[in-house]
């Protein structure tokens, strides 16, 4: 079974950069600077953080300074992203010109690619905006999306619904807790706006997001979230089925 498991909040405030720098000093070293269209597996590309490696899932915190570029690197695996920090993107296919540029990454909206296991993509992306570009990513690891059914859906509106993840965004009013609701797969919790996310199990355990981009696994069964920092907040919950 899987552990819960989580951002770490103090570490967010500065040991993702320190390690994203270390990592690229790392590439560096190893020769694998400047790469070639190929691409390197999406999961060891620098700027998407690995954070969570299950055998289901990973977690990817992706994360582009404003006028950096990542490595070529492969998706082949489906994808549910959502946005934590908006800014602009530009993308480059192996073999072909820069294209869409100006792309919009909108806070708090998730999204997802669910073909990249029949089509896989080589390209790399460009923060060609004003902002940091971040993203928090789940990529399925499954042969097949998994038999359980979803049931309804919890306490938010659907915004992803496909063969491989159904994500929703809940907003809750300071002080406000949703209803009580049931999630049938491990779902990851992000939140993208406001601090102090609590989320409450049925036997009373709680867990905290304490800060924009902070996620955490919720394990199948049922929960309250909870805005108890007197601020108002989003959370994105993206079940992989
Ligand atoms: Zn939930």
């Amino acid at each position: 079974m899987v552990e819960l498991e989580g951002s770490d909040a103090r570490e967010r405030a500065g040991g993702g950069v320190r390690r994203a720098f270390a990592l690229v000093v790392l590439g560096l070293l190893a020769g694998c600077g400047p790469t070639v269209p190929g691409g390197v597996p999406v999961a060891e590309e620098p700027r998407h953080r690995l954070v969570s490696d299950l055998d289901f899932a990973q977690v990817l915190d992706i994360q582009i300074l404003v006028s950096d570029t990542t490595l070529f690197h492969t998706h082949a695996r489906p994808i549910a992203y959502t946005c934590v920090s908006g800014s602009s993107m530009a993308s480059q296919v192996a073999g072909a010109d820069w294209g869409q540029p100006g792309t919009p990454c909108v806070p708090g909206v998730p999204f997802s690619v669910p073909g990249y296991a029949e089509s896989p993509l080589t390209h790399r992306v460009a923060n060609d905006g004003l902002d940091l570009f971040h993203l928090i990513a789940v990529q399925s690891l499954r042969d097949v999306p998994g038999p359980t059914a979803l049931g309804a859906p919890g306490a938010g509106n659907t915004a992803v619904d496909n063969e491989w993840f159904r994500a929703q965004t809940i907003e809750l009013a300071p002080g406000q807790t949703s209803p009580t609701h049931r999630h049938e797969v491990p779902t990851l919790m992000v939140l993208t706006a406001g601090s102090g996310a609590a989320s409450t199990l049925e036997d009373g355990r709680q867990n905290m997001l304490m800060e924009q981009g902070a996620w955490m696994w919720h394990q199948p069964g049922s929960h309250t979230l909870a805005a108890v920092e007197g601020v108002a907040l989003r959370v994105v919950e993206v079940e992989v089925k």
